[in-house]
């Protein structure tokens, strides 16, 4: 949607994986394993010679809903152990560890291969997003049936919508009949 605010850096990376699905009207863009491998590919994740599985593709879907459910934290949101637990296994698995670059800066690095690097390589943004000063402008939009990963450019942080035009509206317009309710 065109007038859904766009994260950059590591934000931008964990927002557009978060946003591989429109929960509110589809697509699914990670609906395969040859899908995934193409997502993946595409940022440089991954080897494009690499053959996923469906296993792999079920982890990659399970790691993205991990990631929402901590940029929920950001609205207000609970965090559940099971998006913890899901978290801490892809890090392990990837054996993430520090990195210092030519340039004298840390970073998180996978020491795995192929897939679990590629999944490694997200936490590591993840990672290095949270410790951005922009990190709680990531948000969940405030409809239920959205959840779409939104950068908040409100000075005071306090969009609720990932678009006015299409989420604030129709929850307005839902509150709206609620109350018209008869008694
Ligand atoms: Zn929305």
């Amino acid at each position: 949607m065109a007038d859904r605010e766009q994260a950059t850096g590591v934000l931008g990376l964990v927002q557009d994986f978060v946003n591989t699905v429109d929960l509110q009207d589809g697509p699914e863009e990670l609906s395969d394993p040859a899908a995934l491998s193409r997502w993946l590919a595409g940022r440089g994740l991954i080897n494009t010679t690499e053959a996923l599985t469906v296993a792999d593709l079920n982890h990659a879907v399970a790691l993205r809903e991990a990631m929402r459910g901590v940029i929920g934290a950001n609205t207000g949101g609970a965090v559940f152990p099971i998006d913890v637990a899901t978290l801490n296994s892809a890090a392990s698995a990837s054996r993430l560890r520090a990195r210092f670059a030519a340039d004298g800066r840390a970073r998180l690095e996978p020491e795995a291969q192929g897939v679990e690097r590629a999944m490694g390589q997200l936490v590591a943004a993840l990672f290095a997003a949270m410790g951005d000063p922009n990190w709680t402008r990531l948000r969940l939009c405030a409809s239920p049936t959205c959840r779409w990963v939104f950068f908040d450019r409100s000075r005071n942080h306090s969009s609720r919508w990932c678009a006015m035009a299409s989420c604030g509206n129709r929850e307005k317009a839902k509150r709206f009949r609620g109350r018209a309710k008869p008694r």
